[in-house]
């Protein structure tokens, strides 16, 4: 399916800050990730910077729907989607808001022990996609739990109306000095903040319209464009989610999304492969063999080709991703997180580079 609506693409980026274009050097307090030997700026590092301590995420279903499922956009999905299996949460009996950071904080805790702070996290479906009170009454009860010290709102770009924009703006800049939340810190890149953390994560996905239509997406790469350029300045962080190993998709084209990445100036990227859960499209085109999915080798490759080219400043929230196991079909290292991460860091090891070396 083709999308219609075009954007004036040169327009939009005459009116974009360049992240890319300021200039770094050693002592920058951005580059504070490198000073601790990581090899790249990874989210748990930038979170402690942003609150001082360990913060983790805790995934809410808060109900919504998808208008690339109901029909507003288009049918089906994206093809790889299968939203039982984004959210550990979406497994458990509905509760509410306050009760699932409840249980969730309570799964945690044997994990994470010291752990007190956690950031409410929108994960399942569009979470931007309902009318501005509801929205504003589901992030202001999480907000209103006491261990919750942020939000995370995972959505489509072409879901993020004015008004919603202005809310979460407005969310942004609330500061409740009645709980021990720091009124004022770093960002990790060196600007000092108060208010409240809030984290926008669009699905950008790729910059290629060819593979958004092979995906069934529902919208081109301008939706990408028009909802960073009407986000920025904002004060909420601008996530996009990235996937490596999108059929039709060669290595040029993937590193062409890195380089994108840095021109749309975003603050933090989601990175993982294409991999495959049961009951989706995908899983009958992976079935017919008219998919292939990466194997280990070739992403762990791929993906520090790919962080090799962001700039140092954006904030590497993760770098694989998987599903419950019993929704899980490929490809199966994806489910062994650590040892993927594991290789990542030996490759950086090997090749002696780091986050933002290629970058241009
Ligand atoms: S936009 Fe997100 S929730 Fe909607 S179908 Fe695509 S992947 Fe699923």
């Amino acid at each position: 399916m083709a999308y219609e609506r075009k954007l004036d693409l040169e327009s939009l980026y005459v009116a974009t800050e360049l992240a890319s274009t300021k200039p770094l050097t050693a002592t920058d307090p951005r580059l504070a990730w490198r000073e601790a030997g990581l090899p790249y700026f990874a989210c748990n590092f930038a979170l402690r910077q942003r609150f001082g301590r360990r913060v983790q995420k805790v995934s809410l279903d808060a109900g919504f729907t998808c208008p690339n499922v109901d029909g507003t956009v288009a049918v089906g999905g994206c093809t790889f989607c299968d939203n039982r299996s984004f959210s550990p949460s979406r497994r458990l009996p509905r509760a509410g808001i306050r009760g699932q950071i409840d249980q969730s904080i309570a799964r945690m805790r044997m994990r994470y022990r010291n752990c007190r702070d956690f950031l409410a996290y929108f994960q399942p479906a569009t979470n931007t996609y309902a009318p501005v009170e509801r929205l504003r009454t589901v992030y202001e009860e999480a907000l209103s739990h006491p261990q919750v010290v942020g939000l995370v709102i995972g959505t489509r770009p072409d879901c993020v109306p004015k008004e919603v924009l202005d809310l979460l703006q407005e969310l942004s800049n609330a500061i409740d000095n009645s709980r021990d939340r720091a009124p004022s810190h770093s960002d990790g890149r060196g600007r000092r903040q108060t208010g409240t953390y809030v984290s926008v994560e669009f699905g950008m996905q790729t910059m290629h319209d060819r593979s958004l239509d092979w995906m069934n997406r529902g919208h081109h790469h301008d939706a990408m464009i028009d909802a960073v350029a009407r986000s920025r300045g904002r004060r909420f962080e601008i996530g996009a989610h990235a996937i490596l190993g999108l059929p039709g998709e060669s290595h040029a084209d993937m590193m062409a999304t890195a380089g994108e990445l840095g021109r749309l100036g975003v603050d933090a990227v989601k990175i993982h492969n294409l991999y495959c859960v049961k009951n989706t499209p995908l899983a009958d085109q992976v079935a017919r063999g008219e998919v292939r999915l990466m194997e280990r080798a070739e992403y762990v490759r791929t993906v520090v080709d790919f962080i090799e080219l962001l700039s140092p400043t954006i904030i590497v929230d993760r770098i694989s991703g998987d599903a419950p196991p019993d929704y899980f079909i490929g490809p199966s290292w994806c489910l062994d997180k650590p040892a993927v991460k594991a290789a990542v860091l030996e490759e950086f090891g090997k090749r002696g580079s780091w986050q933002g070396m290629r970058w241009l």
